[in-house]
């Protein structure tokens, strides 16, 4: 059976020795109090829910499934999936970041951030039904009217409702602009709503009472594409004027898809018939109320995989310990054993160290976007929120594609780590495979991310923000440059900060003369960029440990975080050479293949 123990020493580290979250924190007045203690000690049961209650029931969610039955609609979620979410609403859990306007805690989202990462290592499947939630509830603090946020976000806070996203369509997934659902206005204001959805996670469950449906749909009227479309709250039950449940609305399961992976989560086909909705922000303007779900979703991906490459690792480390074949190539390391503990080996150490080093940069980096979240929205200075708002634009395709690439590869590497015993289904490692696989895919492809990130994010602003990036690499390497112990992190960062500006004048100019340039170079540029800010973020980790180490403190803590930023700079860092090597191979040895692929 696979263990989990929540990484709160490491998320402490992050937050209160890398970032200072609480002296961020101070300049924010509805923050100003909270204190390091305050969310460690918040941290420390979040991770007792994570990994008492749902973690037992990630496997057996996943060998029992969900159930739809055809008569009535329902969606039965599997056993213990309904009794842990319980725990979770009456523990607070569900309210914890919310606004406390509609009944939430009002902590910062860092510790949400936290709370979702060990959620996601117990148990990804179960995670996504609240975890969908955020990301509808977001949408709807941004752009509903007063009426619509008085009326579903206090149950949303509460956990009660539960939220979705219905943007797909069988002919429709990455081109939203070839939406065909139906909008039809009402004398009384409302909409009526026609249409298919497939895909839809969490889309029908018996685990809360209601399920808020966000569902993008078109107007009569609606000019061709994406600007045509509109959003809509749909919800299962109508709501009362009293907040009490209605008639049932016409939006229901039609079907549930058999797939690869997190099978505990229900991804349901969404029949819509004549449901009657009420529209969220303007007309045609849907997709801006979606981007703040979809931004929202897009950091809640990578975190999922961030979850999946820890636990992943975890179990790898434990194993490696224990299994013993063959000797060590330096001579027999247990002399009392018959043979050697596999962790002997170099290979499965760099397998180990790979998942480690992905997990750990991968958790400063949702950790300081989360903090750059909460400034976006809440610091005083509206200068201060804009620039974090841009930053956190940048890095969230980075989030949601680099994380989870190298979720899916950490992962697998830990499969590996158990050889054949990683294949079989009794020690839970080919589960996190299957679960790691479908986040490269949905919220958006990581070819959609890449496109994002170079084509909009970059190349749309001439590098600004980027360059923004690059001035606190900058300020790093000032800081660091002439310190001889930090030479083996700071310079293959300040080499690589300096190639990426002519790397992307480069592909910026390609583009110019032909489009197809930035689609053949974006997928590598994107793990360029991975690595600047990966680079960036283990650089500071490890000025910390050695700070630590240089005042005497002896916590092996701090020498296992320099011996994992070694581990980095030396094993994973170079691939970004190759990666610029073969996007500046350009699109003609794409484009060029017609007879290759004929
Ligand atoms: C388990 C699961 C859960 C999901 N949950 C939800 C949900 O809750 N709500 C929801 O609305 N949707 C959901 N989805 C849908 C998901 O977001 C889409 O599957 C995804 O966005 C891709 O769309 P598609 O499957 O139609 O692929 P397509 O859009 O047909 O893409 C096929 C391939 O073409 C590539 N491609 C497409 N356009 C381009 C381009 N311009 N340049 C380069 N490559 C391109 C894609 O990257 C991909 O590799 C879910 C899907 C799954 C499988």
């Amino acid at each position: 059976m696979p263990v989990y123990n929540p990484p709160l020493r490491d998320m402490q580290f992050v937050m209160h020795e890398v970032l200072n979250v609480s002296a961020e924190f101070q300049s924010m007045p509805q923050h100003a109090e909270v204190d390091a203690e305050t969310i460690n000690a918040v941290l420390e049961e979040a991770g007792k829910f994570a990994s008492q209650v749902i973690f037992p029931l990630n496997i057996s969610g996943d060998t029992e499934g969900c159930t739809l039955d055809k008569t009535t609609h329902e969606v039965k979620t599997p056993t213990g999936f309904k009794a842990a979410y319980k725990t979770y609403v009456e523990g607070g859990w569900a309210a914890l970041s919310c606004d406390p306007a509609y009944g939430g805690q009002g902590l910062p989202l860092v510790v949400n951030q936290c709370l979702y990462e060990m959620m996601n290592s117990a148990n990804q499947a179960w995670t996504m039904y609240p975890g969908l939630t955020h990301g509808a509830y977001a949408a709807l603090h941004t752009y509903g009217t007063d009426a619509q946020k008085d009326t579903y976000l206090p149950k949303m806070t509460s956990g009660e409702w539960t939220g979705t996203m219905c943007l797909t369509e069988p002919h429709c997934g990455t081109d939203l602009g070839l939406m065909r659902t139906k909008a039809e206005p009402l004398a009384d204001g409302t909409y009526k709503i026609t249409g298919n959805k497939i895909f839809i996670s969490a889309g029908e469950h018996d685990m809360a009472d209601n399920i808020i449906h966000l569902v993008l749909a078109r107007l009569p009227d609606a000019p061709p594409g994406i600007k045509g479309v509109s959003l809509f709250i749909v919800p299962k039950f109508h709501v009362k004027a009293d907040g009490s449940l209605g008639e049932r609305n016409g939006i229901y399961c039609g079907g549930l898809e058999h797939k690869m992976g997190i099978h505990g989560n229900a991804t349901a086909q969404i029949v819509i018939d004549g449901a009657i909705g009420t529209m969220v922000g303007q007309p045609n303007k849907g997709m801006q109320a979606m981007f703040v779900m979809m931004n929202a979703a897009r950091l809640g991906v990578g975190n999922q995989s961030l979850g999946l490459t820890e636990v992943a690792y975890q179990n790898a480390l434990a194993y490696a310990k224990d299994r013993i074949q063959m000797r060590s190539l330096t001579g027999p390391k247990a002399k009392d054993k018959p043979a050697d503990p596999i962790i002997v080996h170099p290979d499965v150490r760099r397998m180990l160290l790979t998942a480690k080093a992905y997990a750990e940069g991968g958790r400063a980096l949702a950790i300081y976007s989360s903090v750059l979240l909460e400034k976006a929205h809440n610091h005083p200075d509206e200068k201060v929120r804009k620039d974090s708002d841009e930053m956190l634009s940048l890095l969230t395709p980075i989030t949601k594609a680099f994380l989870t690439d190298n979720g899916y590869n950490a992962a697998t590497m830990c499969q590996q780590v158990f050889g054949g015993h990683g294949y079989i289904k009794e020690w839970g490692m080919e589960q996190f495979v299957r679960d790691a696989r479908i986040n490269m895919i949905y919220e958006g492809t990581n070819t959609i991310q890449s496109l994002d990130l170079l084509g909009r994010k970059v190349l749309g602003n001439n590098g600004a923000t980027l360059k923004k990036f690059g001035k606190l690499v900058g300020a790093l390497v000032m800081e660091e440059g002439v310190n001889e112990k930090m030479a083996e992190f700071i310079n293959p960062l300040a080499v690589l900060g300096e190639q990426i500006t002519k790397f992307t004048t480069e592909i910026g100019f390609k583009g110019l003369q032909n489009a197809d340039e930035v689609g053949a170079a974006a997928v590598d540029y994107l793990r360029v960029a991975g690595h600047l800010v990966f680079g960036y973020f283990w650089a500071r980790m490890a000025q910390v440990a050695l700070r630590e180490i240089a005042a005497g403190n002896t916590d092996p803590f701090y020498v296992a975080k320099l011996q994992t930023a070694r581990f980095y700079f030396a094993k994973l860092f170079p691939e970004t050479a190759t990666l610029m090597r073969t996007a500046r191979a350009g699109s003609k040895v794409l484009m060029d293949t017609d007879a290759a692929l004929a």
